[in-house]
């Protein structure tokens, strides 16, 4: 059987590493041996893993190799074994990963409990024993601030099932980006670090409660990562037809390499991770949202200078598939 001929028996996809193996022994040395593996089909019509070993035969005089020899032996089995451990390696880095996530997700839930259990048992001491007013507000106070830490990171957590399951959708209304950062700033910022440099008061269709959502998470970021510095400017621009929101603080930055991946699920800048809590979902997440009102995000930041995260989304909402009015 020729090559043409032997071609429909062999698996398409297999072709091109065929002819690099034929073409390879124009180059090699007569006592080469080169190897391929193809899938054939069989009797059955099956695709079956064959592998071929073979040697230059014969040369004419210019020394180009006209024949060649080949052993072809069925490699199905060892192609199975190869394919079931390939798998297996990566169901275990699958399970790797989630184990790592479900350790570091139940450390950062733990630990507000424990200050919130802590908080609780002091209060209960104090008011047992009918102390002044003030201090039981510290513990009250404290207590609050861990419930709303905990509840960021349930909801991340619902919003990231959401994502995945293709359910996260958009409430759109007409407001001012104005209004969203009252909101956002109104969410337990220090008013007096935050610097409005810039607004726009032209209305803008979005899901208000989500860009809030996207704008607390900048902010929230840029307090945390920048622990020698507590200015951020928040400027709001007009860019064609949509609106654009970047927040800029003077922390801690992030690597040029490490910028491409911020917005990408569960990564968190190594040398950052093990100083800061989080769980890597609040820009994914962000993102998310950006990309469901058709905007725009990035980031443009210098390792230990600070970061500018913006996003931008267009004035007037155009529904997609995937969002509803
Ligand atoms: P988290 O803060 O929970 O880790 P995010 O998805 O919000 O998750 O951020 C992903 C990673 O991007 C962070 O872990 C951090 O390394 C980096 N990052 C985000 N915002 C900033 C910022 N303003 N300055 C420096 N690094 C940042």
């Amino acid at each position: 059987m020729d090559y043409m001929e032997s071609q429909k028996l062999i698996c398409v996809d297999d072709l091109p590493s065929i002819e690099e193996y034929l073409r390879s022994f124009q180059e090699s040395g007569n006592e080469d041996v080169r190897e391929v593996e193809f899938r054939v089909k069989n009797i059955h019509g099956q695709w079956w893993w064959v592998k071929a070993r073979g040697k230059v035969f014969k040369r004419n005089a210019g020394g180009k190799v006209t024949q060649i020899i080949s052993i072809i032996q069925d490699w199905s089995q060892k192609k199975e074994a190869e394919e079931k451990k390939q798998e297996n390696e990566f169901m275990q880095a699958l399970l790797q990963k989630k184990d790592e996530f479900m350790s570091v997700a139940s450390h950062e839930l733990k630990t507000p409990i424990t200050t919130i259990k802590a908080s609780l048992q002091v209060l209960q001491r104090q008011v047992e024993r009918q102390v002044d007013e003030s201090i039981l507000l510290v513990f009250i106070k404290r207590a609050i601030l861990q419930i709303n830490k905990l509840s960021t990171l349930i909801g991340d957590l619902m919003d990231n099932t959401k994502i995945q399951s293709g359910k996260l959708r958009l409430d759109i209304s007409s407001c001012t980006m104005d209004e969203i950062i009252a909101d956002s700033i109104l969410h337990g910022f220090n008013l007096e670090n935050i610097i409005i440099e810039n607004t726009v008061t032209e209305p803008v269709e979005v899901d208000r409660i989500r860009i809030e959502q996207v704008l607390t998470n900048y902010i929230s970021n840029a307090i945390k990562y920048s622990p020698g510095s507590d200015k951020i400017l928040l400027r709001v621009n007009t860019e064609g037809d949509s609106v654009k929101v970047s927040v800029r603080d003077f922390g801690i930055g992030i690597a040029r390499e490490k910028t491409p991946y911020v917005f990408d699920r569960f990564f968190r800048v190594n040398e950052a991770s093990t100083q800061f809590s989080g769980l890597g979902l609040g820009l994914y997440i962000s993102a998310e949202i950006i990309n469901l009102h058709q905007g725009r995000y990035g980031v443009e930041s210098e390792e230990g200078k600070g970061s500018t995260f913006w996003f931008s989304v267009p004035f007037k909402h155009q529904p997609t598939n995937e969002s509803s009015m």
